[in-house]
C-alpha cells in the first residue's frame, strides 16, 4: 500500500489552480469533469503522490455539502491497493463500514475505487483505489 492522493474540497477550481499550478509551481496532470459525481477535478503531481482537487458542480454534490458544511479544506486521503475488490471483502469482513457495495469504476475505467467511512478511520474519510492497466 502507498499513498496516492489526497483530496482537496474548493470553492472554485479556476483559482484553486491559478494558486496550485502559478503560485506554488506545481506540476497540472488533468483536469476533467465527472459528472456522475457532479464535480470537476484537477490533478497535480508532487513527486510520489498527487493533489486532487474538487469542486462540486451543483448544490446536491457530496463536495458541495462538505464546503457548505465545514468550509473548504482536505475532504479525503487516498491510498493504492492491488485488489480493492479484495479489500474492500476483507474490510467488510471486518465490519468496517464502506461507502459502495461494490467499488467502483471511475476515470473511463482507470481507477477502480471504494470508501471507507470517517467513523471507521478516526475522522479521515480514506478512499482506496486500484489503478487499472497503468
Ligand atoms: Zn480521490
Amino acid at each position: 500500500m502507498k499513498l496516492d492522493h489526497l483530496g482537496i474540497a474548493v470553492k472554485n477550481l479556476d483559482e484553486a489552480v491559478r494558486f496550485y499550478k502559478d503560485v506554488l509551481g506545481l506540476e497540472l496532470i488533468e483536469r476533467e469533469e465527472v459528472p456522475e459525481e457532479r464535480v470537476r477535478i484537477a490533478i497535480f503531481k508532487v513527486g510520489d503522490v498527487f493533489i486532487e482537487l474538487l469542486e462540486g458542480t451543483s448544490e446536491d454534490s457530496a463536495i458541495s455539502r462538505f464546503v457548505s458544511k465545514r468550509g473548504e479544506g482536505i475532504h479525503h486521503l487516498a491510498i493504492r491497493v492491488d485488489d480493492v475488490e479484495e479489500v474492500s471483502k476483507r474490510l467488510r469482513e471486518r465490519g468496517v463500514p464502506l461507502v459502495y457495495d461494490v467499488p467502483k469504476l471511475v476515470a473511463g475505467g482507470k481507477r477502480k475505487i471504494n470508501f471507507i467511512h470517517p467513523k471507521a478511520t478516526h475522522g479521515v474519510l480514506l478512499e482506496i483505489l486500484e489503478r487499472c492497466g497503468e
